[in-house]
């Protein structure tokens, strides 16, 4: 008898062990990722200059700052058979509100914010400067051939990057304040700007919150208007704060005014900056922190459906020094919970250093290869 159950048993055994194999086969497909962006962040005349291929290295995109765009990059760009998306700065400008103070953000005691760190949020209202953007983005789109826009630098006045962030309450100048009441309605008492603040905070909290993610949403939707026209076919990315919905009290929605239900709707690629470094995070957090947007953006790692998730990982010794071993870490983390392709901040951070291109080399030639 003990020898019978023991072959039933051992049959049984047999039977889920198959079963298990076929549920982690089906399961590892379903898993499978097809990276599509091997990237870089910044220009890649270190590489050249010391004549390396960035194909060679398993390179096939190039993330530059517009400003630093011209043609003959282009032209070396596309000699290499990459793709190029140009950075945006959308909301940073403390040269504008100098020569133009009526963009000035103002906060909720009725002054002019002062810059947080390097960071200067101009008013997300005003019309002078978003007209500015706007043209900025348009003779950008004329200029150059380019793969796709990323906006950066798109929230509310604040600063996210440093480890103890600023996160104060803006903007109360008076075109948000006349937009605000034209947009949604509430009648704001007369008084100073202080008090009209504290009015809004106290009794319609909840609206001021939405109506702010509101602004945000509509920059990103005349941008995604401007690539339409100009450049149809080019993607629409976000550089953003890698905090998750409740860290600093909620502060990415609160503050910085993402809403990233309504921002997934507009933009086709999200790319959290997840600089564990600059966080004080650990390097582990990247890959935890990407499955997080994962989750929560609903990505694919197809093209289909939208939105899709590139985040930019950090290689640049600030405030300590990346090692290699890390830098491989964080460039593998960035590609966890159906992230689709990746980057790394900076383009100089891993061309200065033989043993960090050693490792994108190693990364990006591996995934090219599957
Ligand atoms: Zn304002």
């Amino acid at each position: 008898m003990p020898r019978i159950a023991d072959k039933h048993l051992k049959k049984a055994g047999f039977l889920m062990q198959l079963v298990l194999l076929l549920f982690l086969f089906d399961f590892s497909s379903l898993m499978a990722q097809k990276v599509e962006i091997r990237g870089i962040y910044g220009n890649p005349k270190p590489f050249w200059d010391q004549e390396i291929s960035l194909r060679e290295l398993g390179v096939n995109a190039v993330f530059v700052h517009s400003g630093a765009i011209d043609q003959q990059m282009i032209a070396q760009v596309r000699s290499e058979g990459l793709m190029i998306f140009a950075e945006f700065a959308t909301l940073n400008g403390k040269n504008y509100v100098e020569d133009h103070p009526e963009a000035w953000a103002v906060n909720d005691k009725g002054h002019r914010v002062e810059a947080a760190t390097w960071f200067m949020g101009v008013c997300p209202t005003e019309p002078g400067f978003r007209k500015y953007r706007m043209t900025q983005l348009q003779k950008l789109l004329d200029a150059y051939d380019l793969d796709g826009v990323w906006m950066d630098y798109v929230h509310w006045h604040a600063q996210f990057e440093d480890p103890q962030p600023i996160l104060p309450e803006t903007c109360f100048n008076d075109y948000c304040l006349e937009k605000f009441s034209r947009d949604t309605g509430v009648v704001i008492p007369r008084g100073t700007t202080e008090q009209k603040a504290h009015f809004i905070l106290s009794n319609h909290n909840d609206t001021w919150r939405h109506w702010r993610c509101q602004v945000i949403i509509e920059w990103a939707r005349e941008f995604k208007e401007v690539l339409r026209q100009k450049k149809p076919e080019a993607l629409l990315g976000l550089f953003h704060c890698p905090w998750q919905d409740d860290e600093f009290d909620h502060a990415i929605r609160r503050v910085l005014g993402l809403d990233f239900d309504r921002l997934a709707e507009v933009i086709d690629v999200f790319s959290p900056m997840v600089y564990h470094g600059r966080m004080e995070r650990s390097s582990q957090w990247v890959a935890d922190n990407v499955a997080w947007y994962g989750q929560r953006l609903s990505v694919s790692g197809d093209a289909e459906p939208r939105p899709r998730l590139w985040p930019i990982v950090q290689a640049y010794n600030d405030p300590h020094i990346i090692s290699s071993e890390e830098f491989r870490t964080v460039l593998k983390g960035g590609l966890s919970g159906g992230a689709s392709g990746v980057m790394m901040f900076t383009s100089y951070a891993v061309a200065e250093d033989p043993k960090k291109v050693a490792v994108m080399k190693e990364v990006y030639r591996g995934l090219a290869a599957e």
